[in-house]
Order: structure tokens, then C-alpha cells, then sequence
């Protein structure tokens, strides 16, 4: 049976597969959707960890897999020379950013209205213009308390399937990857950070909680930007389609 119609018991698979079976099936997964999306199959890379080992995956089933960035006007400049980086190495992975006017300190009076102009909106740019019908994620069911009721392929807008190929992996075999494969990360992990975005709402914390450095002291405390949870699939009048 194909792996993207699996019903596998996901929490199951996150203790009991080893990090070379995780990573098998990880390949197996873009492989599989690739073959059926081709071209329509699209890397989200956000240039966290998780993005970065799902783009390396992705590269070994077929370095024409393309991808995007969306960026933001808040993104730590270690981010941005990271992310002029991979673009520079990677030449098909396309940046998207909005430039859109925002009322001062948005991120703290409506962090919610701040990710969906400068997150949420980009993506849907890039769904629209690059003619995704699958978007690859670097998800991960441990992450934190918002991520734990996920599929590795799911279809929350009709006509995108998203697909989260590291769903199962922990925080130990994402760096334990990146490790033995000599991936280069954001050199922001080395200061202490587990999860990185936009620098006025991201922290360095101790907590289990891979996220719980995120939003701190907002509603969206360790939390989502969005575009996990909003529609994706509109045309940019923002109609769904
Ligand atoms: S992470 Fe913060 S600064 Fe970045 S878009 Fe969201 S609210 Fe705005």
C-alpha cells in the first residue's frame, strides 16, 4: 500500500521506529509524492532545523525539487544572511515577503494580524504563483502542545495536500541528522535557541517545550503563526478557489 494513504498510529511510530527507519520512511514519503505531484510538490523551508532537514531530504530524491521562503522585515539578520545563503547554493528556492505598511509594534498589540500579513499572506503568494498542489513541511508532533494532533498527509484545503515527512521524528534525530549529514544550520542554534522566528518574538528558554520560546507574554504564547492552521488555497484577492 502507498505510504500516503497510511493509518499508522503515529504516536507509536515515534517510539518505536529507529532514526534510520524515521529517515526511510521520511525519503519514501516525498518520494511517493513526488512521483504523484511532481513539479506541484513544493518545500515550505521556514531555514529552521526542521525545514533544513526536510529540504535536505528532498534533495536526495530529486535535486529538482523546488522550494520557498517566506521571509519577514523582522527576521534576525543571522536569519537573512543564513537564508542569502541557501538561496545562493539552492537557486530553486524562491523568497517571498510582504512589504506592506503595518501600524508600529503590530507583533505585540496583534501578533495574530502580524503573522497573517507577513507570514500567512506570502505563503498563499507562493501557493498561488508557483502552482503548488503539495507543500512539503518540516512539522514535527513533538514540537510543542499546538503540533501534536497532525497527519504526515493531509488535505485541510481542498486541492493542497500538505505533507509533514519528519512528523514523527524528535529534536534528537533532527540534530542527529543534520550531524551526520553535515547539514548547515542558522548559527542562531548555537546561542541556545531551539525554535527560531521573527527576533521581537522569539526567545531563548529552558522550557520542554520546543516552541515555548515563541510569542512569549502574547495570546499566542509557544504557539502558531498561522499557516499551519489558516486556509491556504485563495487566489490574491484572497477568495478561496
Ligand atoms: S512572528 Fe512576530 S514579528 Fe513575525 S510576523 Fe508574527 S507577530 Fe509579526
Amino acid at each position: 500500500m502507498s505510504l500516503l494513504k497510511n493509518q499508522d498510529d503515529l504516536k507509536v511510530l515515534v517510539e518505536t521506529l529507529n532514526f534510520k527507519e524515521k529517515v526511510e520512511r521520511s525519503l519514501q514519503l516525498i518520494d511517493e509524492a513526488y512521483r504523484q505531484y511532481a513539479d506541484g510538490l513544493v518545500v515550505a523551508n521556514s531555514l529552521g532545523k526542521d525545514s533544513v532537514v526536510v529540504w535536505d531530504l528532498a534533495k536526495k530524491v530529486n535535486p529538482k525539487i523546488q522550494g520557498f521562503i517566506v521571509t519577514t522585515r523582522f527576521k534576525p539578520k543571522e536569519t537573512i544572511d543564513f537564508m542569502n545563503q541557501e538561496v545562493a547554493r539552492y537557486p530553486e528556492l524562491k523568497v517571498y515577503k510582504s512589504d506592506i505598511p503595518i501600524p508600529d509594534r503590530l507583533y505585540e498589540t496583534d501578533p495574530d494580524r502580524c503573522c497573517d500579513i507577513l507570514k500567512v499572506e506570502p505563503v498563499k503568494r507562493a501557493v498561488y504563483r508557483m502552482g503548488v498542489t503539495c507543500w512539503v513541511t518540516g512539522l514535527r508532533c513533538t514540537e510543542g502542545r499546538t503540533r501534536t494532533d497532525y497527519k504526515e498527509v493531509e488535505e485541510r484545503d481542498r486541492g493542497l495536500v500538505k505533507l509533514n515527512p519528519i512528523l514523527i521524528w524528535k529534536e534528537r534525530e533532527v540534530w542527529q541528522y543534520l550531524a551526520l549529514y553535515g547539514v548547515k544550520v542558522n548559527p542562531l542554534y548555537a546561542e541556545g535557541y531551539r525554535s527560531l522566528g521573527c527576533a521581537p518574538c522569539t526567545k531563548i528558554t529552558n522550557e520542554d517545550n520546543e516552541r515555548s520560546g515563541r510569542w512569549i507574554g502574547t495570546s499566542k504564547c509557544g504557539g502558531e503563526c498561522g499557516i499551519h492552521t489558516r486556509p491556504l488555497k485563495t487566489n490574491l484577492d484572497g477568495d478561496g478557489i
